[in-house]
Order: structure tokens, then sequence, then C-alpha cells
């Protein structure tokens, strides 16, 4: 590509101009100055127009501007280094390329532009319609780290988000879904402020469990029920015998290697986890709040170099402590889903030692 440029002169050939603000057509011209916008390169060259813009006092005293540049529409925008037409081959360019590629792309067909300003460019462009979803999944995201949340809602039938809200609140969804009539159905997860938000907001519309949540609780429905039926899996695995053992007195059960690998490896998962939202900067008080922990569960996580460090004390093997005797009860309650500790014993008094 040459370097030459060609410069074209161009004078308007207009009386006067509008003022943008208020609109009153001015004459009275204040000054005047050379622009140099960029257009279409011909030829492989570059093209520069030297266009002599004037100034127009805008005539209206009860105007707020005092004056004003003309702009020669379909031809230049206030503050643009481009012509129009030189604007949107750009702009498709970019919207096919993207930045750095783009910014390659253009230099080929003669126009030099960083891939910056071809981002900048990008973001001056009109949001373009889209068309209202008759299905709408509804979620929440995290932005700096997880401690900001909003909600994304997303056409579930072109699998394209439609729209970032900055809250999670029940009432923007809510106003959000009113201006939306033709909705038919929700797809949310089970948090309130989506199920609250849903119900006011389009109550036309049917509330449907996602796909990702419906496998997510089918999973850990399948795992609570493997649990709580390994006595099944024990007559069977230990010398590979199709002879049925009689089941195994509870007591043995916290001594079973199966149930002590399996709590030490939960400990080790959950060390990990917290150390490696520690190494991401994360303080204490939010690793705490994002993994449902208590300050003192954390601590001991936190402060543990390794997870064997954990191991011992009060769970430790060979030392006894007052919850030994609880131990089985308590890993039977967890294995029945039961997280809360106030939740109430149903029906199972007689569990208690
Ligand atoms: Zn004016």
């Amino acid at each position: 590509m040459s370097h030459e440029a060609i410069r074209v002169n161009v004078n308007s050939t207009s009386a006067g101009a509008a003022c943008p603000d208020c609109g009153s057509e001015s004459t009275r011209v204040h000054s005047s100055y050379l622009r140099f916008p960029a257009d279409v390169p011909s030829g492989g060259r570059l093209v520069v127009l030297q266009l002599r813009v004037r100034r127009f006092f805008c005539p209206q005293s009860s105007c707020a501007r005092q004056t004003f540049a003309e702009q020669l529409p379909g031809l230049t925008r206030r503050y643009s280094r481009w012509t129009e037409r030189l604007r949107s081959p750009l702009a498709a360019v970019g919207l096919a390329l993207a930045g750095r590629t783009g910014a390659r792309m253009a230099r080929a067909f003669g126009v030099s532009i960083s891939r910056s300003a071809l981002l900048r460019l990008l973001a001056t462009l009109p949001e373009p319609e889209a068309p209202a979803p008759r299905v709408v999944g509804v979620d929440e995201y995290a932005t700096r780290k997880g401690r900001v949340y909003g909600t994304v809602l997303v056409d579930v039938e072109t699998r394209r988000p439609v729209d970032l809200l900055p809250d999670r609140e029940a009432s923007s969804l809510a106003a959000w879904l009113a201006k939306r009539p033709g909705i038919e159905i929700v797809c949310r997860d089970r948090a309130p402020f989506f199920a609250e938000g849903a119900t006011a907001g389009a109550p036309q519309a049917t509330q449907v469990a996602d796909r990702w949540h419906l496998w997510h609780n089918l999973g850990e429905a399948a795992e609570r029920a493997v649990a709580r039926h390994r006595q099944c899996l024990r007559i069977l695995v230990p010398d590979r015998e199709v002879k049925a053992e009689p089941p195994a007195p509870p007591e043995e059960k916290a001594d079973s290697p199966w149930r002590s690998e399996r709590f030490a490896n939960r400990i080790r998962a959950r060390h990990a986890t917290v150390h490696a939202l520690l190494e991401a900067g994360h303080s204490r008080r939010s690793i705490g709040r994002q993994l449902n922990m208590t300050h003192r569960t954390l601590k001991s996580l936190a402060d543990a170099a390794k997870p064997e460090d954990l191991f011992r004390g009060q769970w430790q093997h060979n030392r006894t402590s007052v919850l030994d005797e609880y131990k089985p009860y308590l890993d039977e309650r967890w294995d029945e889903g039961y997280r809360d500790r106030t939740a109430p014993a149903q029906g199972r008094p007689g569990q208690l030692p």
C-alpha cells in the first residue's frame, strides 16, 4: 500500500446550519477551522478530506448553547476521525473480526486503525433490537470474584443472553418480565427472589426448573439413596461372596475404612477449596459466606497447612472423644441429607445412644 494520501478539499455550500440543541437555523458565522476526517481509501491510497467547518452563533437567546460547529449530514459526526461512509465498513469489519484481527484486516484495505479504536467504534454502535423471548432462563452471575451478583436473562430457544440486570432483586426481575408479556415459560433455580420476581412479573408464564438444576438435584438424590442403602453393599462386597452376612451392628460402622476415608476426602476437598480461595485473594469473611461455613470451621481449615493436620484431635481414630459414640448417628444424618443442626430427628428418637 502506498503511504501517499489523497487529500480532497471540501467546503459546505449550505448558507447556514441548525443548532444541535434548539434546532434554530443560523447563518451568522462565528469562525471556521479545518478538520481532516479519513475517507474510504481509493486505489490502495488513504483518502483524507480537508474539510472547512464553520462555527455559527445560535440565534436563540434562550438556548444554553452560544455557538455550534456545523456537521455535514451523512458525511461527518461530532468528534469522529472518519467519514460516515468509512465508519460503516470499519464497523462491519469490527463486528466480524473484533479488535486485533479487525485492525489487521482494515490495514489490508488501506485504513490504519488501532484495535482499541476499533473496539471503541463498536461500543458506539446502537444495541441491536433483541426480539422478546418466549422461553426465558433466569440465573445469577457474579462479578468481582463472586462479591457482587447480578441477574442474567437468556433466550432459551436461541441460547443467547438477552439482558443483564445489575442486581438479583425480585423487583428488578419482575419489572423486566412485566415489559415482555409474550413470555410463556420461565426457567429458573429455586432461589426465592427469582420465584417471587417471576410470579410478580410474569403471572401468565409457567415456571420450570432448568435442566442443570434438575440434573444436579437428581444427582444429589441418587447419592443420598445409595448412601442410605449402603448396608446392601456391605453384605456382598467384603469377600465377594453371594452368601448374605447378617448386617453389621451400627457400632462397627464408624470403624469401616470406607467411611473414615470418605470423611477424610471431604475434609481434604474443603481444605483445598478454602486455600484456593485464600490464594485468589478472598477475605476469610467472604469465603465463609460463599461456602456457608462458620467462622470457627473456616479458621481451623485456613490455619491448617495440610488437611492431615485437621485429622489430629477429636476426629483422630486412636483418640477418644465424647462425640465418638454419636459419630455413626451424625454420619447417617449427613448421608440422609441433613446439613442443619436444628433439623429435627424425625421419628428416630431411639437412635441416640
Ligand atoms: Zn441553540
